[in-house]
């Protein structure tokens, strides 16, 4: 088979790239290894919010910032704050293109019925509703320059979630029949020589095809969320589970690699509290309902103040942005707090997540059902507690006493919980889990450049080849909500227009420094 260009990927940044290239007068194939029913990676079952800075100039002080002490180089940061500025404008002309016939609001995404009537609306953690007073105490990162171009979430429909922004992807891929293959993963790339890609071989069903790309293939794989060697190589985690795609296994990270790319930011990612659950294969995103709750570590130690807000797996920790949660913890909580909510909070009030989304597991109101499965292990006491999750049974208890005289005394001198958080955990049954972080997404991957081309170690394209999304984020430190998928459709038009149009000759070598 030989098309113009192949793209692996049918998430968010593999989508843009198939529909850029398109568009420019290519033909293209798009290949996703998961089955129909599952593709869509973690774009799919994302809360499909994006970002969309009110000003360019603003958005590059701002990402600066958010790289903090893990510079990005110029002509990226440059790149970036331009495509990003034109997301929404670019969601716009797929919507106006596909008419009303975008959105599917219901439970099965995939053969869901259309609800017309979707339209772009800005609603976000700091704006609330389109038109109504901005909070700024709401800003994930009021503290850095450039952050006022952050105008809040971007999404489509009423509330976030529902695979909206992915469905509308899917109707233009419809639109332009640019056809996609399932159960079709990549897994070799066709080298002409070292520095040279022409391809990719394909397995689907147990056979291999070789699929020939005239002008180039991009990698938009995801990331590797669930390749537990590369997360302990890379994250300095013993093991976790993602809250995304089992689909996002690193497998174009290793093709990169094979081709000669050089990598950036590997360590990098965002995860969120919450607890891992073998049994479904994922990690499910949550935190008790209640105050009564304490965070500690293998030696039943607190080691933070839990009230910390996390910002998309960095937190301020010693006056500077840290990667949070980022080990091993274990979340200890009372009665009252098991019956202050769901740990997990329903489907209808925060959309997204493999396990809500594609499993379809709900929790339970109480907490009951996940106890009963063993997902939360309890005691009669904190000692009883602890020798059910592998603690020292003296320690959990002593720092149980501890917290709680604390709370007592209105003060918390060793890690500074604010006295309105200081609420004692009472007597009676206590329950506990074990995890964090449950992995959102990883950030780094294949070096890239402003071109979306795969970089060498030293700084060169490998021809031939691109990648844009997660498999290469731009992000080296923090990011904000909704700035992962302005990203992916941000790079994967500039990979689109690169593959076809090509690259000019004065930008053979990127420029890889900082
Ligand atoms: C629960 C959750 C909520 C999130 N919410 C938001 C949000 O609201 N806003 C935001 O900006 N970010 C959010 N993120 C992050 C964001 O969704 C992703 O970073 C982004 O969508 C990644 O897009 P992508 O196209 O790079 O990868 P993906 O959407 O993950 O797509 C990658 C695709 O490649 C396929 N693939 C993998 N290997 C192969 C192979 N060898 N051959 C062929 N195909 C392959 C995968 O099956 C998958 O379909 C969220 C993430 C999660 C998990």
């Amino acid at each position: 088979v030989i098309v113009d260009v192949v793209v692996a990927g049918y998430g968010a940044a593999g989508m843009a790239a198939a529909i850029t290239a398109h568009d420019a007068g290519c033909e293209v194939l798009v290949l996703e290894k998961m089955p129909e029913d599952l593709a869509g990676g973690n774009t799919r079952v994302s809360g499909n919010v994006w970002f969309n800075p009110t000003d360019a100039d603003l958005a590059k002080e701002y990402l600066r910032g958010l790289a903090g002490d893990y510079a990005i180089p110029e002509p990226l940061v440059e790149c970036w704050a331009t495509e990003v500025s034109g997301t929404t404008a670019w969601i716009e002309q797929r919507l106006a293109e596909a008419g009303a016939d975008v959105e599917r609001d219901d439970r099965d995404p995939v053969k869901g019925a259309f609800v017309p009537g979707l339209t772009p609306y800005a609603g976000s953690q700091r704006s609330r509703g389109v038109g109504e007073e901005i909070d700024e105490d709401a800003f994930e990162f009021g503290d850095l320059p450039g952050h006022e171009c952050d105008d809040g979430f971007h999404h489509l429909g009423p509330q976030t979630g529902y695979a909206r922004l992915w469905h509308l992807l899917r109707a233009s891929l419809a639109a332009r029949a640019i056809p996609v293959q399932f159960d079709a993963r990549a897994v070799e790339l066709v080298q002409a020589s070292v520095g040279t890609v022409e391809g990719v071989v394909v397995e689907r069903h147990g056979t291999r095809e070789t699929i020939l790309a005239r002008r180039g293939t991009v990698l938009a794989t995801g990331g590797f969320e669930n390749d537990q060697e590369l997360i302990r190589h890379h994250l300095r985690l013993p093991a976790a589970l993602p809250w995304g795609s089992p689909g996002n296994t690193g497998d174009g990270l290793r093709l990169a690699q094979n081709a000669g790319a050089g990598l950036v930011h590997m360590h990098n990612f965002a995860g969120v509290m919450g607890l891992g659950v073998p049994e479904l294969g994922c990690g499910m995103a949550g935190v008790p309902k209640g105050p009564g709750f304490l965070l500690v570590g293998r030696d039943a130690r607190r080691f933070v103040d839990e009230s910390l807000q996390d910002r998309h797996g960095k937190a301020m920790l010693h006056g500077r942005y840290e990667p949070f949660p980022a080990q091993m913890m274990f979340t200890i909580f009372d009665e009252a707090t098991r019956l202050a909510g769901p740990i997990v909070v329903p489907f209808e009030q925060h959309n997204s997540g493999w396990p809500k989304a594609i499993r379809r597991y709900e929790w339970s109101h109480d907490n009951a059902a996940e106890i009963q499965r063993g997902w939360i292990q309890t005691g009669d006491t904190p000692a009883g507690l602890a020798r059910k999750l592998g603690l020292d049974p003296a320690a959990l208890q002593a720092t149980v006493e501890r917290y709680n005289a604390a709370c007592a005394a209105g003060t918390d001198p060793e890690h500074g919980r604010p006295a309105e958080d200081l609420v004692p955990l009472g007597d009676g049954p206590i329950y506990g889990y074990a995890w964090g972080p449950v992995i959102m997404y990883t950030c780094g991957g294949p070096r890239k450049d402003e071109h979306a081309r795969v970089l060498d170690p030293d700084g060169f394209p490998i021809r031939g080849l691109y990648c844009a999304g997660e498999i290469s984020s731009t992000y080296s430190w923090a990011m904000a909500g909704g700035q992962m998928i302005s990203d992916a459709l941000a790079f994967g038009r500039v990979a689109g227009r690169s593959v076809a149009f090509g690259v000019p000759p004065d930008s053979t070598r990127a420029s890889n420094v900082a």
